[in-house]
């Protein structure tokens, strides 16, 4: 650790660093990660003003060091002052004490000797003792902005704020997969990824299933230009498919050497990659690690290094479409996603404002390829999924039950040992009344494993022993119902009817009638449509004809 001197000091692009709670979080959790950290946890209090925590595994700090990192301009990080060269997130040395100089800043720290430090910085000054801790760091803030109430009151809603931070950790857990990250609001989990290194992986824990089942992960070698040398560039990441989009493009996340960054050329670039597979205005979901030698960025041209200088951005952005591109292509995706942009004009998921009648009158015709069964709807031509119609009528025939009796459980005998991630296991503890109530009889049996008793049996469907995992993932973000609602949605979804499972025609005709008769008929329990409608216009568009009507 040391004092950077005067000149590198005004060479660094200084401004304010702490505007706002996302800004601390970020800080502190690039200390984590500059530290080597494996595991960061961050725990956020309403906006984050009250009180923010952030927890780390990495290499921690001795007294002496901990004493001289809450003071401006005091950096492990720029060992010769050579900014050209640096890989940290960090090398102004000014985070922890512009936070200091706004909040109440407790550093607990230990560099794996048998005490650990604990400093504290507040208005009266810094006081320093020892603490029992392992080795890492937590930074504790509190009272963020006491001292400025101008800032305090510029502020957003809280809940505002609180999405910010989120966002932010988001993006470091999708870019940063060998991180495992966890964030807690108001004492709730709201995600925890595993750090397995696995990009889908992290967007599984951040996004849920269907983002990470709906993606193809990207991991290319490539050179570009970089003055008149050919640099080598990696890039690695998450591309969902182009059935999952969002209206704005928020979710194309972006790393350059390991540090998220708005760089908009770089995201128009991942957008082209996906070129005519986009619908309309909407954007992907894209978590894009791009690695490239230090020499080719400028870090320091951003006060907060939200962002950074590329030196050849044009070659840079024109191999990111080009990989962005290829990966879609090869994940055998494009020629069925074409297939579903076809459809996606031609047919109209019937949605619940058709009203109850659109499957009332519906009168069953014939089945086409074993699964879509063709109904004659009066102006329509209806297409029903039998696979999801069959999943949207267990679910609701199930969520009846449990809500009569509760879930029943079945007893595994001998019972199954899963091995789960860290975060996992820990969920398991924390989550154990939430567990049981969902029919799970299961315990942390050491090691990253847990022996699973009992397995939730509702209706006689007895839930795989993996469908843990799935419900841990879902413990995490929901309320009770949510969370029981997606157990229940995957076990209606695993069992009996599958895909070109024979039917006869008078129980097609019945699977129809009871899926007029459910609550919310037109989605199954994961949100897909169970029935698209082709209206008499289009086939007669199709044909050359006039329309009968409109
Ligand atoms: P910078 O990150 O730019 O060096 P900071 O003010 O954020 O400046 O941190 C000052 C110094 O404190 C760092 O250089 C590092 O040596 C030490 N430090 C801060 N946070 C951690 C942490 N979580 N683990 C280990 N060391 C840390
Ligand atoms: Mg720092």
């Amino acid at each position: 650790m040391k004092r950077l001197d005067r000149e590198t000091v005004d060479r660094i692009a200084a401004g304010e660093v702490v505007t706002r709670p996302a800004r601390v979080v970020v800080e502190l959790v690039e200390n984590a990660l500059d530290a080597g950290a494996d595991r960061i946890e961050v725990e956020v209090w309403g906006d984050g003003t009250e009180r923010l925590r952030v927890a780390d595994d990495g290499r921690g700090m001795g007294t002496d060091e901990a004493v001289l990192a809450v003071e401006r301009h005091t950096t492990s990080k720029l060992p010769d002052g050579d900014l050209e060269s640096v890989e940290t997130l960090g090398f102004r040395g000014e985070a922890l004490a512009s936070v200091a100089d706004v909040a109440r800043l407790t550093l607990s720290t230990n560099d794996g000797g048998p005490r650990g430090t604990r400093v504290r910085v507040d208005g009266c000054g810094v006081t320093v003792d020892s603490v029992g801790r392992g080795r890492g760091t937590t930074v504790e803030v509190r009272d963020l902005f006491h001292n400025r109430p101008a800032r305090a009151e510029s502020l957003a809603a809280p809940s505002t704020e609180f999405e910010r931070i989120s966002d932010r950790v988001a993006t470091y857990a999708l870019c940063r997969p060998s991180t495992a990250f966890t964030l807690d609001h108001d004492d709730r989990r709201v995600f925890a990824t595993p750090g397995s290194g696995a990009f889908t992986d992290a967007a599984l824990s951040v996004y849920g299933r269907e983002v990470a089942r709906e993606s193809t992960t990207l991991d290319t070698a490539t050179t570009v230009p970089v003055g008149d040398r050919e640099t080598d560039v990696a890039l690695r990441g998450l591309l969902a498919y182009p059935s999952v989009t969002r209206a704005t493009a928020d979710h194309v996340r972006v790393a350059v050497n390991g540090r998220p960054v708005s760089l908009p050329p770089i995201w128009r670039a991942v957008e082209r990659g996906y070129g005519s597979l986009l619908p309309g205005d909407r954007h992907p979901v894209t978590a894009l690690s791009v690695s490239l030698p230090p020499r080719a960025v400028d870090p320091n041209v951003h006060p907060t290094k939200e962002t950074v200088a590329l030196r050849s951005t044009d070659d840079l952005t024109d191999a990111v479409e080009a990989a962005v591109e290829d990966a879609l292509s090869t994940a055998d995706l494009r020629r069925s996603a074409e297939v579903a942009m076809d459809l996606d004009s031609a047919l109209d998921p019937v949605d619940a404002d058709a009203g109850e009648s659109a499957l009332a009158d519906a009168e069953y015709l014939g089945r086409f390829d074993g699964l879509y069964l063709l109904c004659d709807a009066g102006d329509d031509l209806l297409v029903v999924d039998q696979h999801a119609a069959h999943e949207r009528i267990n679910y609701e025939r199930l969520r009846a039950a449990v809500e009569e009796e509760g879930v029943p459980s079945a007893t595994l005998d001998p019972p199954a040992t899963l091995s789960l991630s860290p975060a996992d296991v820990a969920a398991v503890e924390s989550h154990a009344a939430d567990l049981s109530r969902l029919g799970f009889d299961c315990e942390p049996f050491g090691g990253g494993t847990v022996r699973v008793r009992a397995v939730p049996a509702p209706l006689g469907r007895v839930a795989e022993p993996e469908a843990l995992r799935e419900t841990l993932a879902a413990l995490r973000d929901g309320d009770d119902a949510g969370r029981r609602d997606v157990l229940l949605a995957d076990l209606a979804c695993h069992p009996s009817l599958k895909a070109g499972d024979a039917l006869d025609d008078d129980e097609a005709a019945a699977l129809v009638d009871r899926l007029g008769a459910c609550e919310h008929p037109f989605a199954c329990p994961h949100g897909r449509p169970t029935v698209l409608a082709i209206d008499e216009a289009h086939l007669a568009g199709g044909f050359d004809r006039h329309p009968r009507r409109g």
